[in-house]
């Protein structure tokens, strides 16, 4: 179950954060660690500040995008210290996050991810995002060292996995019921765009329309069947604007 939930940073600056997140999270029990595009790494720096937790360093994947990182995952929870303008469902508080994740990793990889220690998320990012949590701090000073921020919520997911129910939780969904993928979501999001721009819905390409609508959908949580009967009324748009283009 824990070996579902992926550690993602992004972009992270100084190596040594690298080091110490992973020894953060070895800590408690969590073994899959993502980086996209490190500024430097490998490097001695990550090794050292990493102590007893070198080999989770030494498996830490590489990947080229944040959208990459996190293609198979089910749910996505961005760390961020600042509440953002993007209407994402947002955990006030981590252990309300770590039980939801703790839950779905039951059955399917979800991912926690944390930004760049100069300037957090993009916008963009954030929006590859499922949900958000903040770590409630001093309001005064509520920005966390990087790893530190990890070790909060690493320990939080840690201890949601030690008091889950016994015997687990309710059995397995179906597949049609479970959560789409966050790549199922994008295709979907990309095919509405296409209909969107095809019938002249789009007209003001700074209305925001589509993360707005983004957003929308990230709140209903369709399941993969519900997803698909969306993606098979778009089809069906599509096919309609054909033919009256024809
Ligand atoms: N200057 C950046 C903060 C970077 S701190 C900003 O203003 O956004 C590096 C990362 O640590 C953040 O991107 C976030 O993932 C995590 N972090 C730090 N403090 C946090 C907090 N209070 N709650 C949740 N995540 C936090």
């Amino acid at each position: 179950m824990l070996s579902n939930i992926r550690i993602v940073l992004v972009q992270t600056y100084h190596p040594g954060n690298i080091g110490a997140s992973a020894r953060a999270i070895k800590t408690m029990g969590l073994t899959d660690l993502v980086l996209v595009n490190p500024r430097r790494f490998p490097d001695p720096e990550a090794s050292r500040l990493a102590a007893g937790a070198e080999d989770l360093v030494e498996s830490a994947r590489v990947v080229g995008s944040l959208a990459e990182a996190v293609a198979d995952c089910v749910e996505v929870v961005g760390a961020s210290a600042r509440l953002r303008s993007l209407p994402l469902p947002h955990f006030d508080e981590p252990d309300a996050m770590a039980r939801e994740l703790v839950e779905h990793a039951a059955a399917d990889p979800v991912a926690l991810v944390f930004g760049r220690e100069r300037f957090g998320l993009t916008n963009d990012e954030i929006r590859l995002c499922s949900h958000q949590v903040s770590i409630p701090a001093n309001p005064a000073y509520g920005i966390l060292n990087l790893s530190q921020a990890v070790q909060v919520l690493a320990y939080e997911l840690f201890k949601a996995w030690r008091r889950r129910p016994q015997g687990d939780y309710r059995p397995a969904l179906p597949p049609e019921q479970r959560q789409p993928s966050r790549e199922q979501l994008g295709h979907f999001h990309d095919h509405l765009e296409r209909v969107m721009q095809a019938s002249g819905f789009l007209t003001q390409p700074h209305a925001r329309t589509d993360a707005q609508l983004q957003a929308l959908f990230a709140r209903a949580q369709p399941n993969r069947k519900e997803l698909s009967l969306l993606r098979g009324l778009l089809a069906s748009l599509e096919r309609h604007l054909h033919r009256e283009k024809g």
